[in-house]
């Protein structure tokens, strides 16, 4: 698909804020014209060859210099947006970005649109949507492992499947139509083992891939892992001790409130977001029910759940209170017991037993002394790299958006199944074989609209 733009587009494509320099972006037909109409340089930016930088001043709309400049040429369709650009590499601050910035849209060009120049680049077929979504999930990266999934997405890993998939499903509806042909003369093209056998590997390999959407969430948004426990079991003091054991990369959240703690925690490259509910006080006031149903809450959005007791508390009203925790099989649920230091016989360590279907998992530390912290730590992280291990499909899907398309193919699957198992002919399994192969088509943007698009690009910052 190829798009030409009719205008040309410009925006301050680094973030605002004093810095070594700042860069300005012009894309579109009109790049050249509008740069020379800006830029004092030896030779009209037309005359250079791409990929090449300039020495140059920047002239304000008032006839005044701004600027000493480096701007860099490329030609089309050899850029990110296939169209011509001038990049300017101007001092950084935001007075100089913005006064050239305003002589450039002044020389002609439009302010750009959030997520323009990428939305340009999937337009002019200089990469896939699925790569395009990549862009915006790079910038946001908070951890290595979130920036790894980003960056295999962005080489085009999970598109190149996806073609694969959509290819094959392609191949086996042409084959059915091609027997349907041949159908009347008593000839057949494929056999109906073969055809189910070919749908059942598409839907559940499709399957498997929605299933990594989970793991590519965690790494995305992070893992919730939420203390809870009665109080003065020692809440706070393990939320401290984690951060401050860990040399965690500290940022508070903004937007929450502070009847809560959360705190996010890299650890082996894996973003944690901590939770600390002990300012959420379980009492028969009225008002401070609210704040149980708060505290039911986030224990409903938590991946990992920690159950903070006293080592040394009564075991029948300690079992009372687990069992009184509404935790969900899919959440991981960890006893931590806490004040080893102070409780006799008691010592560092992580224990596991097999109940029946369920494993429980029981970590004695202490909060205070930081004994056992450590190795808490790391059954947080081998929690997460063991649930990545069940994933056996090398791409991860980290976009809601995807994961809804390749469900909706595998289901279309299913019902493809479901005609050809109840005798339908191959032209009702064709079409539902269809409607897979246009569902996938999603992901990649063969087939989709501009609400689609409008939503994707709309979340991207200026400049990207
Ligand atoms: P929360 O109400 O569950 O958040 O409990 P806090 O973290 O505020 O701790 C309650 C009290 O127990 C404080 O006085 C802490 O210093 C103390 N505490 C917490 N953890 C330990 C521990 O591992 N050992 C000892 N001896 N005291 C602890």
């Amino acid at each position: 698909m190829k798009i030409t733009h009719a205008d040309t587009i410009a925006a301050v494509a680094t973030p605002p804020g004093e810095g070594a320099i700042a860069v300005i972006r012009i894309s579109g037909p009109d790049a050249f014209d509008i740069g020379d109409r800006v830029l004092r340089l030896r030779r009209p930016l037309s005359s250079f060859s791409g990929h090449t930088l300039h020495h140059g001043t920047i002239i304000g709309a008032d006839g005044q210099e701004v600027d000493e400049v480096l701007a860099t040429v490329f030609r089309a369709p050899r850029s990110y947006t296939g169209e011509n650009i001038v990049e300017i590499s101007c001092h950084g601050g935001l007075f100089v970005t913005n006064a050239v910035l305003h002589a450039v849209l002044s020389a002609g060009a439009r302010r750009a649109d959030p997520g323009e120049f990428t939305k340009r680049a999937y337009l002019n077929g200089k990469m896939d949507l699925s790569r395009a979504e990549a862009v915006a999930s790079l910038i946001s990266s908070k951890s290595a492992r979130a920036h790894r999934v980003s960056l295999e997405q962005l080489r085009g890993r999970l598109a190149g499947t996806v073609d694969e998939i959509r290819t094959g499903l392609k191949s086996l509806c042409a084959l059915l139509e091609i027997d349907l042909d041949f159908s009347e003369e008593g000839i057949s093209v494929i056999g109906k083992g073969d055809i189910e056998r070919r749908i059942t590997e598409t839907k559940e390999r499709l399957e498997r891939l929605v299933d990594t959407f989970r793991t590519g969430k965690i790494y995305r948004d992070g893992v919730s892992v939420v203390i809870v426990g009665p109080p003065n079991a020692g809440k706070s003091s393990l939320f401290n001790a984690l951060l401050k054991d860990c040399r965690a990369i500290v940022t508070p959240i903004p937007g929450t409130t502070r009847d809560y703690l959360e705190e996010s925690l890299i650890l082996e490259g894996i973003l944690f977001r901590v939770i600390d509910t002990a300012g959420i006080r379980i009492s028969e006031d009225p008002v401070e029910s609210e704040g149980i149903a708060r505290a039911l809450r986030y224990l409903e959005t938590a991946d990992v759940v920690l159950a903070v007791d006293e080592a040394g508390a009564d075991i029948g009203q300690r079992e009372a209170r687990i069992d009184s925790l509404p935790v969900r099989r899919d959440q991981q649920l960890i006893l931590v017991r806490n004040k080893i230091d102070i409780t006799p016989g008691a010592s560092e360590k992580v224990v596991k037993t097999i109940r029946g279907e369920t494993t429980r998992i029981e970590v004695w530390l202490s909060a205070l002394s930081g004994s056992g912290v450590h190795a808490l730590a790391n059954l947080l992280v081998r929690i997460v790299t063991e649930s990545e291990l069940s994933t056996h499909e090398s791409v991860c899907v980290i976009s809601e958006r995807h994961a809804e398309s390749l469900q909706r193919g595998a289901r279309s699957l299913g019902i493809a199944l479901n005609s050809l198992r109840s005798g339908m002919t191959n032209e009702f399994v064709a079409f539902d074989i269809r409607e897979s192969v246009s569902a996938l088509g999603e992901v990649t943007g063969e087939i989709t609209s501009e609400d689609i698009l409008n939503s994707i690009f709309g979340e991207f910052c200026i400049g990207k």
